[in-house]
């Protein structure tokens, strides 16, 4: 089931990209409230890039799954957490405060590691989602320079959880936008190449307006049970 889900989706992938010539974005699967096993399942047909939200969730499974995973935090980030995963996360999509790249800071220098992250914006606007503004975005740039051991590969965002197309491609595409518009920031700490955004019911309009990672749960694993 698993297997042939992902294979699909490659599928799918490659076709939409395709469709509107555009680089394949990369597969991120979702496992946040999905087994170890099917976890195994997943990696087992190639996917080495694994999403979680919740940092208790994403360290109870870490030590029971292959080294050589690469582990995305795409959930709400608190700063209490950091110092349990900055050891070993590959890219964090979530900072969307001043307080959190503070607290990423400390934690990656003690760690002695450069952290990536993403910025998350809340593109839909709507006050329950986490996320900064486009301005709140501007400023972390520009403060980067006092967190040198942070590094800001691009943007995330969710889009509004409507089944109205154009609505949603619009969101996407103001963010593709201003991620193209921040590539002249380019510095040591700001390099600006992936563009997270897509998920299971809405990421052929992700590829449409130049998603680098799409992240997917349900069309991998199933429904979750949250
Ligand atoms: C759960 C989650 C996803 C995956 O959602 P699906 O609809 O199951 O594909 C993607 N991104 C974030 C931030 C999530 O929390």
């Amino acid at each position: 089931m698993i297997a042939e889900n992902i294979r699909l989706i490659q599928e799918k992938i490659l076709n939409f990209s395709e469709k509107y010539g555009v680089e394949p974005p990369k597969l991120i699967a979702v496992s946040k409230n999905h087994s170890i096993e099917n976890i195994q399942i997943a990696y087992d047909c190639g996917i080495r890039d694994f999403g979680e939200n919740r940092v208790q969730e994403l360290i109870s499974k870490v030590p029971h799954l292959p080294k050589d995973i690469h582990w995305h935090l795409i959930g709400k980030l608190q700063t209490n957490k950091v110092k349990y995963i900055v050891e070993f996360i590959y890219m964090i999509h979530s900072l969307d405060s001043e307080k959190l790249l503070k607290e990423i800071q400390k934690q990656a220098e003690k760690h002695q590691r450069v952290i990536q992250t993403l910025i998350q914006i809340n593109i839909s606007n709507e006050n329950q989602k986490n996320g900064c503004s486009y301005e709140e975005a501007e400023y972390l740039l520009k403060e980067l320079p006092n967190y040198p051991n942070v590094k800001v590969l691009g943007f995330m965002g969710i889009a509004e959880d409507i089944n109205v197309s154009n609505v949603i491609f619009e969101q996407f595409q103001k963010l593709w936008y201003f991620f193209e518009k921040c590539k002249s920031l380019q510095n040591e700490q700001i390099f600006m190449q992936e563009l997270s955004i897509g998920m299971s019911g809405d990421y052929e309009l992700a590829i449409k307006a130049h998603s680098t990672m799409v992240r997917l749960g349900t069309a991998i694993f199933g429904n979750r049970k949250y």
